[in-house]
Order: C-alpha cells, then structure tokens, then sequence
C-alpha cells in the first residue's frame, strides 16, 4: 500500500538507505505539533523539507491569532 504518493523517496546521505516518515515533535512559539518527517532509521538524521515546516509554523502562527 503506497501512501504519500508525491513525496519522492529520500535516501540518506551518510548510510545510502531510504528514510522513513517518523512522528517528529515541534516546539515554536510555546506550541508543540507532531508532524511526520522522513527520518534515517539508521542514524536519525532527519530531511526536513523548509516548506512542511514554514507551513506548520505558518499554522500555528493563524491559531495563535485567532485565540
Ligand atoms: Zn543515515
């Protein structure tokens, strides 16, 4: 079953294995959000691409507005 079908595999610079999406956990602005980021199995290194991030935070900027 294929999931996520756009995201085009990444694969670890140092260990040269594909990463796979891991539960990250993000703190900005006293808000935390779990966000699924492709992390190496191997040696954890993560590939966080800049859009996810300036999206998530983008996000929770607009909630704390609105509060
Ligand atoms: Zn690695």
């Amino acid at each position: 079953m294929e999931k996520e079908k756009n995201n085009e595999e990444l694969i670890c610079f140092r260990c040269q294995i594909p990463l796979v999406l891991e539960k990250t956990f993000f703190n900005y602005l006293d808000h935390t959000f779990f966000t699924d980021i492709p992390t190496c199995p191997k040696c954890k290194q993560k590939y966080i691409p800049e859009s996810l991030v300036k999206g998530r935070m983008a996000e929770v900027e607009k909630e704390l507005e609105d509060k």
